[in-house]
């Protein structure tokens, strides 16, 4: 089967030295992928794909390039063969996106765009795309499912996927030997049980679980909870929290799925549980026997109070469930929160 694998060529993992692009080349490595990363390190750095090898034992080819830069990304299609593509790279804060839209669009889709061409030209037709559960706005009840209608989302980097996703409609539909799937995660969290990789956010972190680490080691005084006053069990948002090395599965069998068939296809990936922020705090503090120190403060513009997914067609078409709780979630970023308490990128902490 790895044999096999290896001879039919590599997955590329545009964005593969980030958080979940590393993770996700360990599931892929450890099924008997071969793996080549595209990064420009715009948001993680070189040591992290170091750690994977670590983790791995293997070499991983790895090309610093703009992935929407065709000449450069043309080379990565003519030097290697390449079976499939996952692309994660582009640029994901939601309040960065507020103030610099341009950045956004022009990134998150030039990105896209070029790798489009480029898989044109080499006849490349297998594309898993790292969509957002943000594609379903406010608009849409929990649980959110696949057919519901998306597009109507609070911020230019929502935008940017929604914009993507029907790029990908047209795509498929126009090139049918095209084989494409859209992951929409839910909220990932956690880290590589080693501790060795993890989510390496630069400066104030945005994210719950990051933030929460920080002040578990630290380096932040206490935690702000954005808002106790909705209509939730304990007042606070409901999210759906995803192990990493649960959403990494979910790659490795995204990638399976789109070698065996062609069209486009989307999936929730989520545990399809809610959980409130409170709960999330008070079991990090639980499993790791520590204290957080937070605060209620105001709600957070944009917010919404609950969010969570319909999970049931990635188990029934990809053959997926997310295995890990939110324990392990809580578990595993302290874990490498400790280890690394200034990430593995210290010239942006
Ligand atoms: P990340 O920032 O850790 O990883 C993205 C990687 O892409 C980084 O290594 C960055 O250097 C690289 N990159 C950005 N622009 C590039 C370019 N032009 N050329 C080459 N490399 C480039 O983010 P992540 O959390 O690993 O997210 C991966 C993908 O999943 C993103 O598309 C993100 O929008 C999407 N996503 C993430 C979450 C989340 O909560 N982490 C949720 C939903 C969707
Ligand atoms: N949150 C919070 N304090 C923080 C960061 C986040 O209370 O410092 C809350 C936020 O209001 C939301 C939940 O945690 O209800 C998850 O936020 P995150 O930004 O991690 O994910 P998203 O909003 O994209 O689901």
């Amino acid at each position: 089967m790895t044999d096999m694998k290896k001879q039919n060529g590599a997955v590329l993992l545009t964005g593969g030295a980030g958080y979940i692009g590393t993770h996700t080349t360990v599931a892929l490595l450890e099924a008997g992928f071969d793996v080549i990363v595209a990064d420009n390190f715009s948001n993680s750095c070189p040591e992290a794909i170091n750690r994977v090898e670590q983790i791995t034992g293997k070499k991983i080819k790895l090309y610093e390039v703009d992935v929407a830069d065709q000449k450069q990304l043309v080379q990565i299609f003519a030097e290697n063969k390449i079976t499939g593509v996952i692309h994660f790279a582009g640029f994901k804060a939601v309040g960065e996106s507020v103030k610099l839209p341009i950045k956004y669009y022009r990134n998150n889709l030039d990105t896209t765009l070029t790798l489009l061409e480029c898989m044109a030209r080499f006849g490349v037709k297998n594309l898993v795309f790292s969509s957002s559960a943000t594609v379903y706005g406010d608009e849409n009840p929990s649980p959110c499912v696949e057919t519901m209608r998306t597009g109507k989302c609070a911020n230019p980097y929502g935008m940017t996927k929604a914009f993507i996703e029907q790029i990908l409609v047209d795509v498929a539909a126009a090139h049918k030997e095209m084989s494409i799937v859209l992951l929409r995660y839910f909220n990932p969290v956690g880290a590589h049980p080693s501790g060795l990789i993890g989510e390496n956010p630069g400066g104030i972190p945005n994210n719950l679980m990051p933030y929460v680490s920080q002040v578990a080691v630290g380096k932040r005084d206490k935690l702000t909870i954005f808002g106790n006053d909705y209509n939730t069990p304990d007042g606070t948002c409901q999210r759906d929290f995803i192990h990493i090395m649960d959403l990494a599965q979910a790659h490795v069998k995204a990638i399976e799925f789109v070698e065996k068939n062609c069209g486009l296809d989307v999936f929730n990936i989520g545990t399809g549980e809610p959980y409130s922020v409170l709960d999330l705090v008070q079991t990090f503090e639980k499993v790791n026997g520590l204290k957080i120190p937070y605060e209620f403060g105001a709600r957070r513009e944009g917010d919404l109070p609950v969010v969570w997914a319909d999970v049931s067609k990635a188990a029934r078409v990809l053959g997926w469930k997310a295995e890990l709780n939110l324990e392990d979630m809580c578990r595993d970023s302290w874990n490498w929160q400790k280890k690394n308490p200034h990430g593995i990128n210290s010239s942006r902490n």
